[in-house]
């Protein structure tokens, strides 16, 4: 609960003869238990209460596109890997539930072409500086300048967040950070973007197109706001979970006492009764169907093509259906012997990348390759030299058929395949499209639109910290703290 707002809510009730501020609500169902329904659940319980009942409705598996799978007895991270260090959600998340940093392994990185590296990191950093210098010019300053200033700005919502305001549209949200230029962002190119500010095309298409088919699959078609944040994770300090990331959304859930349920939400239906206003939420648990009443219904599953399907019924206005189409993936996690004669090291021993970006030419095989570190590693720990057997991941956009996998890999002991609605499809979102909305109703409420933004873990949590602000600002009618202009200057007048 956030109890100096409700007193302060209380106070001017009364002040004003009315009476009090409504009970808070009884029942809360979140669908979906990636991060973002995971983190919308812990910040609902903060701010409403542990009075308040939330059930969390899961399809699959808790975690969502945070997991794992096992290959000889240890689980390697299979869906999204890596955690920015500025992004203070979860590193709040990790402190909460006393889990660790996994120890990092440092590696190198370059970038192939298909028939030759065309960039190649060194173990020293005046060097590789030296290098962007020799092939690019000040090009690389220059996108680091410009990815600091999206990442200043970004960093202003951990602030508002802090002093509970909320945002009803994503547009607001972004207009607060970073003035009508982040919202724009959202529907020029990241290319094009760059190229405005004197980014050479040769930089652009050798390492720009490069990192953008790594992070999210796509050219540098996709919009500048989603190609900021994946550069500034491609410039390091990334991070993950000591025992997997999905450990956090397990976590949180736990915490919260949350009662989570194994069911496909198929519907969600408004009932007006005489007294109040409910949601009923249908939902299909091993071959049974079942349905249950709630105050507020929170969707932290992305309604795309693809998704598990959900009807919005008796809703005055009908809500987009489907929001776009997801991006496909595929994460090939392969225990083997790489040929690295393919990257022009006749000698596996002299090859010294853990991973490989791929440009992005129409004949590439593949858009990242990387030696994996499983989720547990041990003080001692170092990766396995070149010429021994390694677990891989390749990240592509069709599965790997068995030619592909004898060009990448000399022998291998085993392959395992996921394929995932990975990330909006986001060449459809440049252009003047609005954002979806975050409120589809009174008390229904959308979480997983925030990725046409950019899909990343951090921002579904500080979606989901938004989401529960929201949510809890309009159920007490706290409207001073709903969609406030100008914050940066009021929140350093009232400080
Ligand atoms: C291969 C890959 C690599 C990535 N790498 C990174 C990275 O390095 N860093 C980063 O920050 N991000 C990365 N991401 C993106 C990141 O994983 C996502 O942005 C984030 O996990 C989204 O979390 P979410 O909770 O919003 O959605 P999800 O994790 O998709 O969770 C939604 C949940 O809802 C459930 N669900 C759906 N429909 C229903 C229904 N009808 N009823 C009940 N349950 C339902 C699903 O089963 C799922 O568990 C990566 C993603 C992929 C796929």
């Amino acid at each position: 609960m956030s109890p100096h707002l409700l007193l302060i809510a209380v106070a001017a009730q009364m002040c004003a003869g009315q009476p009090g501020p409504p009970d808070p609500p009884g029942r809360i169902a979140v669908i979906g238990a990636g991060i973002g329904g995971s983190a919308v659940t812990y910040f609902l319980h903060q701010q409403f209460g542990p009075q308040v009942q939330i059930d969390v409705y899961e399809a699959d598996r808790v975690g969502g596109r945070l997991a794992t799978l096992t290959v000889n007895s240890q689980q390697y991270e299979c869906g999204s890997p890596t955690i920015h260090s500025l992004h203070l959600h979860m590193q709040d998340f990790v402190k909460l539930l006393g889990l660790k940093h996994r120890k990092d392994v440092v590696g190198k990185s370059a970038i192939f072409n298909g028939e030759q590296l065309v960039l190649e990191e060194t173990d020293w950093y005046l060097l590789n500086l030296f290098r962007l210098w020799w092939h690019y010019g000040i090009s690389f300053l220059r996108l680091q300048m410009w990815v600091e200033e999206v990442m200043e700005k970004f960093m202003r919502i951990y602030k508002y967040q802090a002093h509970e305001y909320a945002f009803s549209t994503i547009e607001g949200l972004l207009r607060s950070l970073g003035g009508d230029h982040f919202v724009n962002m959202t529907q020029k190119s990241v290319g094009e973007s760059l190229q405005g500010i004197g980014v050479s095309q040769r930089f652009i298409d050798d390492v720009i197109s490069a990192v953008m088919k790594a992070s999210y699959g796509q050219s540098v078609a996709i919009p500048a706001f989603v190609g900021a944040m994946s550069l500034a994770g491609a410039q390091g300090n990334m991070w993950s979970v000591e025992g997997g990331n999905k450990l956090i959304c397990s976590g949180l859930l736990k915490l919260t006492k949350a009662n989570v349920i194994h069911a496909r939400v198929t519907a969600v239906s408004l009932h007006n009764t005489e007294k109040k206003r409910l949601y009923e939420v249908q939902y299909e648990q091993e071959g049974t169907l079942g349905s249950d009443y709630y105050d507020l219904v929170i969707v932290a599953a992305p309604l795309h093509k693809s998704g598990y399907p959900i009807s919005f019924l008796n809703l005055p206005q009908s809500v987009p259906d489907p929001m776009g189409s997801y991006h496909r993936v595929v994460s090939s996690i392969v225990h083997g012997y790489l040929n690295s004669s393919y990257f022009g090291f006749v000698d596996p021993k002299l090859f010294p990348f853990s991973s490989i970006l791929s440009m992005d030419t129409p004949d590439a095989i593949f858009h990242s390759l990387e030696s994996l570190c499983p989720v547990n590693v041990s003080v001692g720990f170092r990766r396995k030299p070149p010429q021994e057997a390694a677990v891989w991941r390749v990240l592509s956009q069709r599965p790997l058929d068995r030619k592909e996998l004898k060009t990448l890999f000399k022998s291998y002991y085993s392959v395992q395949v996921i394929e995932w609605q990975a990330f909006p499809s986001y060449s459809t979102a440049v252009s003047s499209k609005p954002l979806p909305p975050i409120i589809l109703h009174d008390g229904l409420y959308y979480l997983s639109g925030v990725e046409w933004a950019a899909s990343s873990v951090e921002m579904s949590a500080v979606a989901a910290k938004n989401l529960a602000l929201l949510a809890f600002n309009r159920w007490f009618e706290l409207n001073e703290k709903i969609d406030q202009q100008d914050l940066m200057h009021k929140l350093k007048t009232e400080l």
